[in-house]
Parts: C-alpha cells; sequence; structure tokens
C-alpha cells in the first residue's frame, strides 16, 4: 500500500524524523481556515499517490489565507498523471536553502535493502540518476546489521553531504531507516530532503510503501487505507480474503495458485490477439482450497465487473482434487443462480481430473463449456468474450 504525503509525514513524525506540521483540507474553505489557523505563508500541495506533483502545478505558494483558498480551489478536482486530488495539505512554507533526495528501499533484483543519497536533489532525481548517475550514491544495506549511525555516516559520506549538515542527516538517516523496518516499509523516499536558511534539516515530501504480507502486525495500518479510493471489486475481494487485482480487459480469470493465475494472464492475452486484442480482465487467485464457497465469491467478484465478456476457471488439482472443484463450480452457480449471466469456460486437470470432468459434463450448466488444454480453454474464452 501507498501512502499520501500527509501520511508518510504523519509516520516519520512519530520516528523523530524533522516535519512541518500540517492540515489535511478536502475544500477550499478549509483550506483557507487552515492557512488562518497557521498565520503565515504555506503551500498548498495536492495529496496523491504519484510523483511529480510539483511539475504538473500540485504544490504552491500561498501568503494569505485567501490566496490559500485560490490555490486549493485550483488545485482540488486537479488531474495528475489520471489521479484526481481530493484533498491538499496545507503547512507552512518552507525557506529552502538546498535540496537533498534520500531513500530507503527494497533492492529485489540484489535480494537486499538499500540507500539512495544525493545532494543535487528536489524535482527532478530520476534525471539525475540517468545523466549524472555518479551524484546519486548507493549503498547497500545489511538487512541484519541494520543502519546505525556509522552506516549513516558511510551513506552520508558517499553522497558528499556538505560538513556542517552530516551529522544531522547521518542522525535523520537513522530515524528513517527505524521508520522503514518497524513499519514494514518497502520503499521510505524523501524529496527534498532541505537544509533551511537556518541550517535545520526537514523531510519536506514523503513517499511510503508498506509492505501488505506484514498488515498482519501492524493492525494500525488499516487506518491508513483509503477506502473511498479504493476499486470496489478489490475491496469486497480484501474483505472475502481473495487475492484480486482489477485489469483492464474482457476475460475473468479464476486460478488455484499465483503462479497459475500468471500464466493464465499470458496465455488469454496471447490467445486473445487473434480476437481483436481480447485481454484478461482481472488476476484472481482463490488459493489452495476451492471450495463452493470460496469459488462462489470469486465468482461473483468477476461477474460484477462490467468489463468482463466471459469467464476462464483455470484449476490444477493438486491438494484439492479436481471433483472437490467440479462440485465447488457447481454449487457456486447454484448459489449464484440468476447472477450466474456470463459464458464459464473450465479447464481441470491434475489430481482426480476424470472425476471432476465427470461431474461438470453431468451437470451440463448451459453456461459452462468444458475445454481439456490450457491453451484450448483461454483461445474459447477469448472467442466468446469477442463474441458476447
Ligand atoms: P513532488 O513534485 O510531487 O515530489 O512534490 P514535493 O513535495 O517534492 O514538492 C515539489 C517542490 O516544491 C519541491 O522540490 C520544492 O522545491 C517545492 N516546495 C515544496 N514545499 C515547499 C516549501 O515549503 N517551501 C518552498 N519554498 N518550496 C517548497
Ligand atoms: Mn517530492
Amino acid at each position: 500500500m501507498d501512502l499520501y504525503e500527509y501520511q508518510a509525514k504523519d509516520l516519520f513524525a512519530r520516528y523523530g524524523v524533522p516535519v512541518l506540521p500540517g492540515t489535511v483540507a478536502t475544500t477550499a474553505d478549509e483550506a483557507r481556515a487552515a492557512a488562518e489557523e497557521l498565520g503565515t505563508t504555506v503551500v498548498v500541495k495536492a495529496q496523491v499517490k504519484t510523483g511529480g506533483r510539483g511539475k504538473a502545478g500540485g504544490v504552491k505558494l500561498a501568503e494569505t489565507p485567501d490566496e490559500t483558498r485560490a490555490k486549493a480551489e485550483a488545485i482540488l478536482g486537479m488531474d495528475i498523471k489520471g489521479h484526481t486530488v481530493h484533498k491538499v495539505l496545507i503547512t507552512p512554507a518552507s525557506d529552502i536553502a538546498e535540496e537533498y533526495y534520500f531513500s530507503f528501499l527494497l533492492d529485489r533484483a540484489n535480494r537486499n535493502f538499500l540507500a539512495m543519497a544525493s545532494v543535487e536533489g528536489g524535482m527532478d532525481i530520476e534525471e539525475v540518476a540517468a545523466t549524472k548517475p555518479e551524484a546519486l550514491a548507493k549503498v547497500a544495506i545489511d538487512p541484519i546489521a541494520g543502519v546505525d549511525l556509522a552506516k549513516a555516516r558511510e551513506i552520508v559520506a558517499a553522497a558528499k553531504f556538505p560538513a556542517e549538515v552530516a551529522e544531522q542527516v547521518a542522525e535523520v538517516v537513522v530515524k528513517l531507516w527505524e521508520t522503514f523496518v518497524r513499519e514494514d516499509a518497502t520503499l521510505v523516499e524523501v524529496n527534498p530532503l532541505v537544509r533551511d536558511p537556518q541550517g535545520r534539516i526537514l523531510a519536506l515530501d514523503g513517499k511510503v510503501t508498506l509492505d501488505d504480507n506484514a498488515s498482519f502486525r501492524h493492525a494500525d495500518h488499516a487506518e491508513l487505507v483509503d477506502v473511498a479510493a479504493e476499486n470496489p471489486l478489490e475491496a469486497e475481494a480484501k474483505a472475502k480474503g481473495l487475492n484480486y487485482v482489477k485489469l483492464d480487459g474482457q476475460v475473468g480469470i479464476i486460478g488455484n495458485g499465483a503462479g497459475l493465475v500468471m500464466s493464465t494472464l499470458d496465455v488469454v492475452a496471447y490467445a486473445g490477439e487473434e480476437f481483436g486484442g481480447v485481454k484478461p480482465a482481472n488476476f484472481l487467485d482463490i488459493g489452495g482450497g476451492a471450495s463452493a464457497e470460496v469459488m462462489a465469491n470469486g465468482l461473483h467478484i468477476i461477474l460484477n465487473d462490467q468489463d468482463v465478456r466471459s469467464v476462464f476457471v483455470n484449476v490444477f488439482g493438486g491438494i484439492t482434487a479436481c471433483d472437490q472443484v467440479a462440485k465447488g463450480i457447481v454449487q457456486a452457480l447454484g448459489i449464484l443462480g440468476d447472477d450466474a449471466t456470463k459464458p464459464l469456460v473450465v479447464r481441470l486437470d491434475g489430481n482426480n481430473v476424470d472425476e471432476g470432468r465427470r461431474i461438470l459434463a453431468e451437470a451440463n450448466h448451459p453456461l459452462v463449456t468444458l475445454v481439456d488444454t490450457m491453451d484450448g480453454a483461454a483461445r474459447k474464452a477469448a472467442e466468446l468474450a469477442a463474441a458476447n
């Protein structure tokens, strides 16, 4: 889960990372009131989960409450890279002497954590990385040893922070590492980390990605979810404990096991080329125990997706035998009744496949087509989606 800037900075504050106070506003009047309360020049910042807000006009200085109102009015509702702005952060404007860049991230390629730091921060860190890679220090972090003050000093030295701020930055780096580890983040980024004219270091922006796989040990992270911004089908799937991701195609996909579902997406996209570019409509892994209830929940979500024209159920019987899955499908269709309206292509293989196919053949449901191979079933599902 990605956090909004204001949420990221709330977390930072808890770990002692220096940030400025701020108020979130959803209307121009609230923004005005927040500026009045602060009684100083403020920055009005669009809260969207994408970078480059500054460049897109989503970060504006305002000297008076009335100006804050006008700037918030302009920013609220703005579209930034496909994200509509529903909230703005009103925060005291800081004078900036220098802008730096700092991040901790999960370095998947090297199966390690990585610190990245640069004294050339601000908006264009991607450009710095591309055109002046020597200006972006990258320091690998031993996950067992972590980041103590000595390690932080090493990172700060590698990035050539000016001597007068080096120690302060190192202390902030240790606190950012604590945020990263204790909150189970996969990314903690500060751009810009600034030095103000008085020589203080401040995190002016914050980007945090939390690892959803660790949410079971962070009950408080549930509050960070922006329910209104979530896709309703994804929210329903989450509530039912299903692993669902909405995509933009027309063939609904249900499979058991993430690997099988991933390859099903590929096979459907490939088969769909023949039918005018039909594509998978979602990722849905129903996991090991494909019971009738789980199957019904999965089908319910997929059949409620307006974009879905056909459904491909691709199950490999392992721990759960195919006859159980077949019974699950038949019962699920019974549970759904008239809600089941779109053609289903079913491919079963593996443990007890003959019995599974027999059960489906015997049920002879008008919406179900049984196909023996994965490629054949993908082709059939794509064909039905194109025809529907
Ligand atoms: P981003 O473009 O989405 O990364 O948004 P940022 O929060 O990083 O803001 C973009 C830029 O706006 C920063 O690099 C700063 O140059 C500027 N900015 C943000 N906050 C302030 C502030 O408090 N005072 C001043 N003077 N500039 C700011
Ligand atoms: Mn930024």
